[in-house]
């Protein structure tokens, strides 16, 4: 389950303080302390086909009280750590879920102290550098959306993605994931630099989510579309660029082989018009282009040797150049 660095608190700070005293051996004053806000997870439906209940949201909001966090790539540093002092359970006004309920997500309220070894991760939250949080948890019941069985306890046979009928309606079957019952540490995770400061990847268990192959695998299994993370679109979209510039130069050399084929049938077949000759070619496989090409090659060949004449020089053998000019290639 991942979340996302929001923003930073513009909150009553006397409050705050209060709250992260509770963590540190003694009292922290305003300029001691940094705080930000994480998104640490929320009720949409992830990757695995899994997601929260708003009840379990509840109770990891409790959980992860003075919880620390750590970041990736400070792993050495290991005071190096964001302590959770406050969390909050937010609806987010107009937005619904993908399965139709009021968007909900579990905010928490962070701190680092205000010293010289977190100056630069300081900087870094301050600067907008995009991170992600990344939560662990343990949770007692794992509840199919379809028929409600808890698979912890009987697993059912309804598959996780596929979707059913249900209602008169069809729906995606899920793991509904109830009753947590801890929760670890949570983890900062650096992400591309393009992402939008405060979107919440609703779908990313893996670190840069799937895969060009992965996606298009989904794809062709997908029954009632794929969700994709805006880190996933461009991930395509620049594969699908880099297709297109394959694609052009597959173009520009099947015009080519065309381009000989009529004019080495001008040479082998003179009989055929070249305007019939190029139709033709329109719809020929570059496979069946090619065989021609060679084809017409060695018969053209035959009537016209054509390395002497195109090394024919200038002056020597005027008469048979002027002779062989419609046949030069
Ligand atoms: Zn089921």
């Amino acid at each position: 389950m991942n979340g996302a660095i929001i923003k930073h608190m513009q909150t009553d700070m006397t409050h705050d303080l209060e709250c992260i005293n509770q963590y540190t051996r003694r009292p922290f004053t305003a300029q001691e302390v940094y705080t930000f806000s994480v998104v640490l997870c929320d009720n949409e439906i992830d990757r695995d086909f899994e997601r929260f209940s708003v009840e379990a949201l509840h109770t990891l909001s409790q959980l992860f009280l003075g919880k620390t966090g750590i970041f990736d790539h400070n792993m050495k540093t290991s005071n190096q750590a964001a302590r959770i002092y406050d969390t909050a359970l937010e609806t987010v006004k107009d937005k619904m879920t993908s399965y139709g309920e009021p968007y909900t997500r579990v905010v928490a309220k962070a701190y680092l102290p205000r010293c010289e070894k977190n100056t630069d991760l300081i900087m870094e939250i301050e600067s907008g550098m995009k991170k992600e949080v990344s939560v662990g948890c343990a949770v007692a019941e794992r509840i199919c959306s379809v028929c409600g069985a808890n698979q912890a306890l009987a697993p059912c046979s309804h598959k996780q993605g596929k979707s059913y009928g249900k209602n008169g309606t069809k729906e995606v079957c899920h793991i509904i994931l109830n009753q947590p019952t801890d929760a670890y540490e949570w983890s900062f995770v650096a992400v591309p630099a393009q992402r939008e400061a405060g979107v919440i990847k609703m779908f990313g268990k893996t670190k840069g989510g799937m895969t060009v192959e992965q996606m298009i695998e989904k794809m062709k299994e997908a029954e009632d579309g794929l969700f994709l993370s805006r880190e996933e679109i461009s991930k395509m979209l620049s594969h699908l660029k880099e297709m297109e510039e394959y694609a052009a130069c597959g173009k520009a050399y099947r015009e080519e082989v065309s381009r000989n084929v009529v004019k080495l049938c001008g040479l082998a077949q003179p009989q055929i018009s070249s305007e019939v000759m190029k139709r033709v070619t329109e719809g020929m496989s570059l496979e069946d282009l090619k065989v021609f090409e060679k084809a017409f090659r060695l018969k053209a060949e035959e009537v016209m040797p054509l390395s002497p004449q195109l090394a024919v020089t200038k002056g020597t053998e005027n008469k048979k150049s002027s002779q062989n000019q419609a046949f030069k290639i």
